[in-house]
């Protein structure tokens, strides 16, 4: 019965049914004897899902309008995309960027910045650029907006970002393709966990504005975890000043892990030019899109970003709150990748962020069953597992790479 363009779709449900027998497990098992490392959301060392008091506070003292009427505007409140400006630019982003334009669209999560993205930017039947370590929704969100992808390595035999097969890719595409979209998901690489040197941003910019004398390049950078990151924000904001006019930045803005706000569903794409025709353009057709699809965001999530983000007291508290529990998730990784280098378990390059993933070379799903059968659950890749660091509780870090280890030996 369904349109020719939507046979044969549907969402492979492997990790919910993981996530499932993890919680039955619990149910026999005791919390205390079971390690869910399959949920992508932040748990406190009890296990409890964390919500940040400012946020809290804030959200509960809205007046009712600013929840439950519709909002103002189809692309965002005027504060709230005022509020996004100064997170991702900074707060003197007007001085610090003169001669850029910028323009927000408010959309319902990281999740629809990506897609009114990939929707405007991609001609149908092109493909966007993803590392082949990447977080799966990408890959539908392309075709769903009838495009596909592409890949290229993320790591070097060193470790490092692997710039080789990354530019080779972006070659390949410029000879195929009218435009080329980038998605680079960064600080906090989902699912490794790592975060680019300043020094590979500059190499990767720089060579993305070589290709932008041919074709028009797209960069799309997922910010999903950037308050995850002990990176500094000047020099990395730095990096996007005075690029050259073919080249457009767009930041994918969440509040989901950031204000662990994920259910209220709000996000934003940020658009960043020195050409007004090249913003002016991003308005109106992420703007349709926006009418065309989910009309506009909640209100309520909007005023509590703005409330909190444009009150310096606000936001000084949020940032104590929420460092405190980046630093619990450092020192999750900390227990983590101090065992597996006593015991060489390897590891792909970790940073920050809430993931870690280990290459399996075996037959995966033996790994997975066999860690199963000790009540520790993990998200299989195509040869990885990931582990949630977010989610696991620091007693259970101990001791879980060895029997992550002793699963791969077996
Ligand atoms: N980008 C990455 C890498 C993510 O892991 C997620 C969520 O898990 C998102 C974007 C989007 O999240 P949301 O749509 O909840 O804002």
């Amino acid at each position: 019965m369904i349109g020719k363009g939507s046979v044969g779709k549907s969402l492979d449900d492997k990790v919910f049914a993981i996530t499932d027998r993890a919680k039955k497990a619990i149910e026999i098992y005791g919390k205390e004897n079971v390690i869910n490392a399959t949920i992508g959301v932040l748990y406190d060392d009890n296990e409890k899902l964390v919500s940040l008091d400012t946020v809290v506070d804030t959200y509960r003292n809205l007046e009712v309008t600013d929840i439950f009427s519709y909002a103002s505007e189809i692309d965002g409140d005027s504060l709230y995309k005022e509020a996004v400006r100064q997170i991702v630019l900074g707060k003197n982003y007007k001085d610090d960027f003169i001669g850029h334009f910028t323009e927000v669209i408010a959309t319902p999560g990281g999740t629809g910045a990506i897609r009114n993205s990939l929707k405007n930017y991609l001609n149908p039947g092109e493909k966007v650029l993803l590392p082949k370590l990447m977080w799966g929704p990408y890959k539908i969100m392309a075709e769903e907006v009838g495009a596909s992808f592409d890949t290229y390595e993320m790591f070097d035999e060193t470790g490092k970002f692997n710039i080789k097969d990354f530019k080779n890719k972006v070659v390949k595409l410029l000879k195929e393709q009218e435009n080329v979209v980038i998605i680079i998901n960064d600080p906090c690489h989902n699912p490794t966990g790592y975060t680019l040197e300043i020094n590979e941003w500059k190499e990767i910019l720089k060579f993305l504005e070589e290709c932008s004398e041919e074709k028009n390049i797209i960069l799309l950078n997922d910010i999903a975890y950037m308050d995850f990151s002990k990176r500094n924000l000047n020099e990395y904001r730095n990096l996007f000043k005075n690029l050259l006019e073919n080249l457009l930045v767009i930041f994918l803005f969440s509040m989901s892990k950031s204000y662990t706000c994920y259910g209220l569903r709000a996000g934003a794409q940020l658009a960043l030019s020195k050409n007004k025709n090249v913003i002016d353009e991003f308005l109106d057709v992420n703007k349709f899109s926006c009418r065309a699809t989910w009309s506009n965001i909640s209100r309520g999530a909007m005023a509590l970003l703005s409330q909190i983000v444009l009150d310096d007291k606000k936001l000084e508290n949020l940032s104590l709150e929420r460092n405190r529990y980046r630093d619990m998730l450092y020192k999750r990784a900390e227990i983590f990748l101090k065992e597996s280098r006593e015991i060489e378990l390897k590891v792909f390059p970790y940073r920050d962020g809430f993931f870690i993933t280990i290459p399996i070379k075996q037959d995966i799903e033996a790994v997975v069953k066999k860690l199963e059968s000790e009540n520790i659950f993990v998200v299989p890749l195509k040869n990885e597992i990931r582990i949630g660091l977010c989610s696991i509780s620091i007693d259970k870090i101990y001791g879980l790479s060895k029997k992550i280890k002793q699963s791969i030996k077996e």
